[in-house]
């Protein structure tokens, strides 16, 4: 298996856990959440911080994330560079 395809299945198993869909600044664009992640950062359709269910999420647990509202900031990383 190459690098690609290791980022993409830890990818897909993030997306699982994402919580965006339910939360009530989501809107769909047929996008698939994961905001917070590096290759996906940001929503080209959210714009309104209604609520962000980040906080509660796994992948934000188990990676020790410090930001939210990855959908309209960009992802952890992005944020984290912007000090
Ligand atoms: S931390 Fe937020 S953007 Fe990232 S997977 Fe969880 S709910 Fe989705
Ligand atoms: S990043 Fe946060 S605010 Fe944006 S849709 Fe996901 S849970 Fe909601």
């Amino acid at each position: 298996m190459n690098a690609t395809d290791k980022d993409s299945l830890k990818t897909d198993a993030q997306l699982k856990k994402c919580l965006c869909k339910k939360c009530k600044s989501f809107s769909d664009c047929e996008e698939v959440g994961g905001y917070c992640i590096s290759t996906i950062s940001g929503s080209r359709c959210i714009t309104e911080e209604k609520e962000c269910l980040c906080r509660k999420c796994r992948v934000h647990k188990e990676n020790n994330y410090r930001f939210q509202y990855y959908c309209i900031k960009n992802s952890e990383e992005q944020q984290s560079e912007m000090g």
